[in-house]
């Protein structure tokens, strides 16, 4: 099967090559999911990467070399079956991408596919690819949605967004929360947890997508793939330089239009 690829334009200051895969976009996708892609190689672009993203799918080969960066999105039971009877054959790939500790980001469906095993809705389980420890239970027709705010200690950063899950993750002792709740219902509604941090994999319930409200993820999960690929020691600009400088302009001309408009 063909997919269009989405590559930077050929002429450009670039010193680095970012190839990212995106494990079954064309079915796991909800809620704007795909627009995480279009921020990575934005922020991506900005570090001076030439970027390249394949989707790569349903019988498609996994090539744990040819890629620096994995995003896995969201989706339906309907499709995360699908997906999940694909996954087996691109285990020992992505598996191998992990422990090789490259970045990926996985959100909702995807995030619990990483796991152990999912129950759908309707009590029907599927199993999860097993590369991590994690595994998702459902509950009796709830979902939980609405805006959600977390802390990461480490990073001493904050994150938002916003959930609609029916199934409630838990976390096995090797893996850690990508940040503790402030507000929302989080991984389970019961242990205070968003999410999972483990090694260089980042998984999440926010959509939204989480990586245009969060931009410090966004650079810190390319800054991280760049310097696996080239080396700790190479130098890229600040988050504080480009992209928080970014921010706060917007916000200033967002400010000012509300009240040239008053
Ligand atoms: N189908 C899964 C659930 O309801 C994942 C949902 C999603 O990706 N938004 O928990």
């Amino acid at each position: 099967m063909t997919y269009i690829s989405l590559q930077s334009p050929d002429q450009g200051n670039f010193n680095y090559d970012i190839h990212i895969a995106h494990l079954y976009g064309n079915l796991l996708n909800t809620y704007g999911d795909n627009g995480n892609v279009l921020m990575l190689k934005y922020v991506a672009e900005k570090l001076g990467a030439h970027v390249t993203v394949d989707i790569v799918s349903v019988g498609d080969d996994f090539n744990e070399n040819k890629y620096d960066i994995i995003f896995f999105g969201g989706g339906q039971d309907y499709e995360q079956t699908i997906v999940a009877k694909d996954l087996p054959a691109k285990k020992e790939a992505i598996a191998n991408f992990i422990n090789q500790d490259k970045v990926i980001l996985a959100i909702c469906g995807g995030f619990q596919l990483l796991g152990q095993y999912y129950i759908q809705a309707n009590g029907l389980k599927i199993d999860g690819i097993g590369v991590m420890g994690h595994y998702t239970l459902n509950q009796n027709n709830n979902r939980f949605i609405g805006d959600i705010k977390i802390y990461n200690k480490e990073f001493k950063e904050t994150y938002y967004g916003f959930e609609n899950h029916q199934g409630r993750t838990f976390l096995s002792p090797d893996e850690k929360p990508l940040g503790d709740i402030v507000y929302g219902h989080g991984n389970n509604n019961e242990d205070q947890t968003e999410g999972v941090h483990y090694k260089n994999v980042f998984g999440s319930y926010f959509h939204g997508p989480i990586l245009s409200r969060n931009v410090n993820l966004a650079y810190r999960l390319v800054a991280t793939a760049l310097k696996n690929k080239y080396g700790q020691g190479i130098t890229l600009t600040d988050y504080q330089d480009i992209l928080a400088k970014e921010i706060a302009e917007e916000y200033t001309d967002v400010k000012s239009k509300a009240k040239f408009k008053d």
